[in-house]
C-alpha cells in the first residue's frame, strides 16, 4: 500500500489544478487517478491496476479523506483531498473559457448529453464530443477519441473502470489531460445533487451519498473501512 501512497502528490487542489491547465495549454499528455480506496485495495490483487498506479505517467491525486488519512498514518506528506468532480469542473470551464477539445464518455445518454449540452450553452467555442456510458464497445469508442486529439478526456465509468481503460489506450493519446471521474457527471449535468456544503467541508460527503443512496454502505464498508484497518497494519512493520 505504502508504495502507491508514496506517489500521490502532496500539494494544494489549486496548485494541482493549475498544473493540469499548464499541460491542456502547452499540449502535454497527462494521466490524472484520483485515487480512493477502491483503486489502491484493487492494487493490492490486481497485478494490472498495480501496474497502473506505479507507472511513471500517472499523476496520482488523494480523491477521498480516506486517502488523505492514509497517508497522514503513514507519515506521507498530503495537503488535502483533491476531488475528481472539482477538478473536472474546473477543467471544463477552463477548457471552455480557452476554446479546448473535450471528451467526455460515461453515464447515461440523458446525463452526459445534458452536461455537453449545458457546456455548449456556456462556451460555444468549445469543441465538444461525448458518448454514453452504456452503448457501444468501449475500447472502439477510446480509440476514435485518441483520433480526435482532444485537450481533456473525462471518464465517468466508476473505479477502476475507467482508469483501467484509460491506462489500456494511454499510449494512442499524444497529448491533453486524461482522467477518470466516476459519477461526476451526473453532479455536474445537475442531474444529482452534490452533497451540501456543510458535508463537504467537514469532509463527511461519504455519509451524505450512504444517507441518500443506502446501498452504498456495502461498498463504504469493504473499501474504506477495511482499507484504513490495512492501512494501519502497514504503518505497523
Ligand atoms: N456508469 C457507466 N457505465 C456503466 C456503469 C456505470 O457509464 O456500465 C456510470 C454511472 O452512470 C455513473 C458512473 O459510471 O455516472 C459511476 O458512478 P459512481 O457514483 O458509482 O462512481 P464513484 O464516483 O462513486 O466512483
Amino acid at each position: 500500500m505504502k508504495e502507491y501512497l508514496r506517489r500521490v502528490y502532496a500539494g494544494s487542489a489549486e496548485d494541482f489544478c493549475r498544473k493540469a491547465e499548464a499541460a491542456m495549454e502547452s499540449g502535454e499528455r497527462l494521466f490524472v487517478v484520483t485515487a480512493n480506496p477502491e483503486i489502491l485495495m484493487a492494487a493490492d490483487r490486481d497485478e494490472k491496476a498495480r501496474e497502473l498506479l506505479l507507472c511513471k505517467d500517472a499523476e496520482i491525486v488523494p480523491d477521498g479523506i480516506s486517502v488523505v488519512k492514509a497517508m497522514r498514518i503513514l507519515d506521507l506528506p498530503v495537503t488535502e483531498r483533491i476531488t475528481g468532480v472539482d477538478l473536472a469542473d474546473k477543467l471544463l470551464h477552463s477548457a471552455g473559457r480557452t476554446g479546448k477539445s473535450v471528451y467526455l464518455l460515461g453515464a447515461k445518454e440523458e446525463v452526459v448529453s445534458a452536461l455537453a449540452k449545458k457546456l455548449k450553452t456556456h462556451y460555444p467555442s468549445l469543441t465538444l464530443h461525448y458518448h454514453n456510458g452504456y452503448d457501444g464497445d468501449k475500447d472502439s469508442i477510446l480509440k476514435e477519441a485518441a483520433i480526435l486529439a482532444p485537450d481533456l478526456v473525462l471518464v465517468g465509468l466508476g473505479v477502476p473502470a475507467q482508469e483501467m481503460l484509460l491506462y489500456q489506450h494511454l499510449g494512442e493519446f499524444k497529448k491533453g489531460v486524461l482522467m477518470g471521474v466516476g459519477g461526476s457527471f451526473d453532479v455536474l449535468s445537475g442531474m444529482k445533487r452534490r452533497a451540501p456544503a456543510l458535508f463537504q467541508k467537514t469532509n463527511t460527503e461519504w455519509l451524505y451519498r450512504i444517507l441518500r443512496e443506502p446501498s452504498r454502505l456495502k461498498r463504504f464498508w469493504r473499501s474504506n473501512v477495511k482499507f484504513l484497518g490495512e492501512v494501519r497494519k502497514a504503518a505497523k512493520k
